[in-house]
């Protein structure tokens, strides 16, 4: 390896779950320069600074896990901050990247992107094809431009941005405070308090209906590696004549209600949950074809007990979650 320079990796947004993800994995790999800046080093919502940060650091690939997430009710209760802050960290990162000449930059995207009433399992074709979820409709039309911001600059600048769309994510590092979380560390948070206060009912937000498929963070990871380090030859040809952005899903579906059984028997709770129908189901059903980046060899390590057991016990690690 002597004389090879290291590829330089920024992974911004390696506070988050994602980014830390993404981190642990590439740290894993040889020939690899990490680059990180924390919030408070860098504003992405910032055009000067983060040009600054880019031309200083001259980065090789960036992945952009930066965003602004919340679950089903921040979403709703935020709207112009999540649409506002979401478009402008894409838009200063994808901008930065081309006017320093970033080799490859990676932007996901997320499920709620797609039409609210799509055909399941959901191709990548799916996208602007009918009216979004309304929940979280100002998060995904931010998701939606900066998919379309980098397919842009590819067309008309040749560049090398790719777009990659994730299925609901979940594992260490998440948003466990309940008005912010999706629905696994929403509902652990709640379920191991209810355990240790010995609560005899757990109240669960909706019918428990709508169906999920969930991926383990570090499993998006390894797809996101695996895709980004893809000579560009080779990415062009997984993407063929089809859309540029690729679906990472775990091909695992899961109503709300088994969900919560499970998490149950994986955090230990006895007591009786109670669907709460007062609260928003959201989309009825959000599942993923995955089947393009399955031809890549792809697969989730995790099952879904064993992700809920891995990802139990790091909230466990974390006295400060617990409160
Ligand atoms: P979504 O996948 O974008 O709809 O976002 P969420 O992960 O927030 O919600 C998924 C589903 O889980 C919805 O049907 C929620 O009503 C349901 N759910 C049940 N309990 C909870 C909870 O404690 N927190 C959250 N966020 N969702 C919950």
């Amino acid at each position: 390896m002597t004389g090879t320079k290291p590829v330089r990796v920024w992974v911004a947004g390696h506070q988050g779950m994602v980014g830390a993800a993404l981190c642990r994995q590439l740290a894993a790999q040889p020939g690899i320069r990490l680059l990180t800046a924390s919030r408070q080093q860098l504003d992405l919502t910032s055009q000067a600074a983060t040009l600054a940060f880019v031309q200083q650091q001259q980065p090789d690939h960036i992945y952009l896990a930066a965003a602004k997430v919340g679950g089903i009710l921040a979403n709703s209760q935020q709207p112009a901050d999540f649409l506002l802050q979401n478009l402008q960290i894409v838009t200063q990162v994808v901008d930065a990247a081309w006017r320093c000449g970033v080799a490859r930059v990676m932007v996901l995207g997320s499920s709620c992107i797609y039409p609210r009433l799509a055909q399941q399992p959901v191709t990548e074709d799916a996208l602007l094809t009918g009216a979004l979820e309304p929940t979280n409709e100002a998060y995904a039309i931010a998701k939606i431009a900066g998919l379309k911001l980098c397919q842009a600059f590819n067309r008309q600048y040749g560049t090398d941005f790719r777009t990659a769309m994730p299925t609901n994510l979940y594992g260490p590092g998440d948003h466990y405070a309940p008005g912010a979380s999706h629905v696994i560390p929403g509902l652990m948070h709640r379920m191991h308090l209810a355990k240790v206060q010995q609560q005899a009912e757990l109240q669960v937000w909706g019918s428990g209906r709508p169906l999920r498929e969930f991926l383990h963070v570090d499993d998006l990871a390894v797809a996101l590696v695996q895709l980004m380090q893809l000579p560009q030859a080779d990415y062009q040809q997984l993407l063929g004549s089809g859309p540029e952005h690729l679906n990472i899903g775990s091909d695992d579906e899961v109503s709300i209600a088994d969900l919560v059984q499970l998490l149950a028997e994986v955090i230990g709770y006895q007591g009786r949950l109670v669907f709460d129908t007062s609260k928003p189901d959201g989309t009825p059903r959000k599942r993923l074809d995955s089947s393009r980046i399955h031809r890549l060899g792809w697969r989730p390590a995790f099952s879904l007990r064993q992700g809920l057991a891995h990802t139990y016990q790091w909230y466990l690690s974390q006295s400060q979650l617990r409160g």
